[in-house]
């Protein structure tokens, strides 16, 4: 196949110089930038390269011990709970000011540790984080109890308060963005925070955590530990004094870190992890604007999305032109440099991932789907990989069952709507679904009988500050964003007292 275009050239181009420098690579415990205490560190990588950008200092379980007792001395003694609802608010607002006016540095500093385009980064994701620290600073003032009514004569009051230290743990694919839904929504119940990034992309959440000091946040409230998984994150989870876990990532560490919280001291866990989302193609549907909008499903952040329309099931009448236009679409995309405008797409985020990546299309090949675009690494250095659609999926395939989490499109034809609600809903994952159809009872019957946790009618990937987003069946526990994200941060405690000699009850 010849997948030859621009994209290729532009992936082989000398990396442009980022506008940026890396200012911080020590870990942020009780408001201090600090060494680990082993004084070790670990390189992170530019994905355009596989070139060190910095070594960063790698936290340990005795450094999440530092920090856990710094953030329990900022719950248990410090100003941050004892403030008023309204104090806490404007911290968070000015935070968000600060993320605008330091913007095009934390973009820049996100696309050069993670491949994302600048285009993405400063046109969306930095906005967006603003955007949903002002949505959480709104609800710290409104979050409040309840009286309920009694049987017998007593007042009953329901208070809603902070659960405490909040460990949460974090991917590379949105860095800064699972920064924001996760740190907001505890900041603004008056929590305090433990949060480990990943290890591919530790640099964006340590610059705004200074930023967010700047903002007025008393010291250990937020502490950001950078290191591995199975000894950062591990000890944060089994971590004696935490109240409460939250996880975005893979659905097999999901597992592990549920497994640590149990057998510790039974934290309560939210967890937003993998997702084989099917986005469906009715007959009625304009091809050119689903070939488009399903494209942009998949292929949007180097398709490494947990909600990614990974499965495009078509219906048969359109099928063929479907197929067509798909594949010229994919030959369209310009893959490149990421800080270059134009561009649409960036490197996978490391060599594990591309290589991963290579694996699934060839087991496509093996398995018998057509490969009818890409396939193959695109440049000759860095982690760029062609967009790749693979047409004739069928349902028993891996590239139909497992998270490839890259650039590859899967078509699978179908031909009514029971068998496609069937087939979709035939996965382990629940966590999104597209429906593209102009029929009001068709997307109706599919919204409702979808297992999902999202379903987007005649659009993807839309995620405002107030929409709910997490996995129904082995994507996720609870959800985050939103009202909903609140439940996740608070405690609820009865107040039970008598009433004497009330005139009514
Ligand atoms: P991952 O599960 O390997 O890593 C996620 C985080 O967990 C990282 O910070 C990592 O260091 C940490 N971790 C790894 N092993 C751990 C352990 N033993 N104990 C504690 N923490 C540990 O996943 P990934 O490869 O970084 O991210 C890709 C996966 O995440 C995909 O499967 C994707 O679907 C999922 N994801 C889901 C969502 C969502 O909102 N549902 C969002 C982004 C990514």
């Amino acid at each position: 196949f010849n997948t030859a275009s621009a994209a290729v050239a532009a992936a082989t181009e000398e990396p442009i110089q980022p506008p940026v420098d890396v200012k911080y690579t020590q870990l942020f415990i009780n408001g201090d930038f600090v060494d680990a205490a082993s004084g070790k560190t670990f390189p992170t990588v530019d994905p355009r390269t596989s070139e060190v950008i910095a070594r960063v200092a790698e936290g340990d379980s005795e450094d999440i011990d530092r920090a856990v007792a710094a953030a329990r001395r900022a719950f248990d003694e410090g100003p941050w709970p004892r403030m008023t609802a309204y104090e806490r608010c404007r911290v968070l607002l000015r935070f968000a000011d600060l993320i605008e006016q330091h913007a095009e540095e934390i973009a820049a500093l996100e696309t050069w540790d993670s491949g994302k385009t600048l285009e993405q980064t400063a046109g969306s994701e930095v906005p967006m984080v603003a955007r949903y620290m002002r949505y959480y600073a709104g609800w710290a003032d409104k979050i409040h109890g309840l009286v309920v009514p009694a049987d017998g004569p007593h007042h009953v009051q329901v208070l809603h308060e902070p659960i405490g230290v909040a460990g949460q743990i974090i991917p590379w694919n949105f860095p800064l963005l699972m920064f924001a839904w996760k740190v907001g929504p505890a900041l603004a119940c008056g929590n305090a925070v433990v949060l480990k990034t990943a290890e591919q992309t530790p640099l964006s959440a340590l610059f705004v955590a200074s930023l967010l000091q700047e903002a007025g946040l008393p010291e250990g409230v937020l502490n950001v530990v950078s290191g591995f998984g199975p000894t950062a994150g591990a000890a944060l989870s089994s971590h004696m004094g935490v109240d409460k876990l939250a996880f975005t990532g893979s659905t097999g560490t999901g597992k592990i870190v549920l497994e640590l919280a149990a057998r510790s001291n039974l934290k309560p866990v939210t967890l937003e992890l993998g997702g084989k989302s099917p986005f469906i193609v009715m007959d009625d549907a304009d091809v050119d604007q689903a070939v488009e909008l399903a494209h942009r499903a998949l292929f949007f952040n180097q398709g490494q999305c947990c909600c990614a329309g990974s499965r495009t099931f078509v219906h048969e009448s359109v099928y063929d032109e479907f197929v067509e236009k798909a594949k010229a679409r994919a030959l369209k995309r310009v893959v490149g440099d990421p800080f270059r405008s134009g561009v649409e797409q960036g490197p996978q985020i490391d060599g594990e991932q591309f290589k991963k990546i290579l694996r699934y299309v060839q087991s496509g090949v093996d398995s018998g789907a057509t490969l009818v675009a890409g396939g193959d690494r695109s440049g000759s250095r860095g982690f760029y990989i062609q967009p790749t659609v693979f047409a004739d999926v069928e349902d028993e395939m891996k590239i139909a069952q497992e998270e490839i989490f890259g650039p590859v499109q899967s078509i699978l034809r179908f031909s009514t709507v029971e068998e496609v609600v069937r087939r979709s809903n035939a996965s382990p994952y629940g966590l999104a679904a597209g429906v593209f159809t102009r029929r009001l009872d068709a997307a109706n019957t599919l919204a409702r009988a979808l297992k999902v946790g999202s379903v987007w009618l005649n659009c993807y990937d839309v995620f405002d500050a107030a929409i709910p987003f997490g996995g129904y069946k082995m994507s996720g526990v609870g959800r985050e964003k939103g009202a909903y994200s609140l439940r996740n941060y608070l405690q609820t405690k009865a107040v039970v007292s008598p009433i004497k000699d009330a005139a009514w009850l």
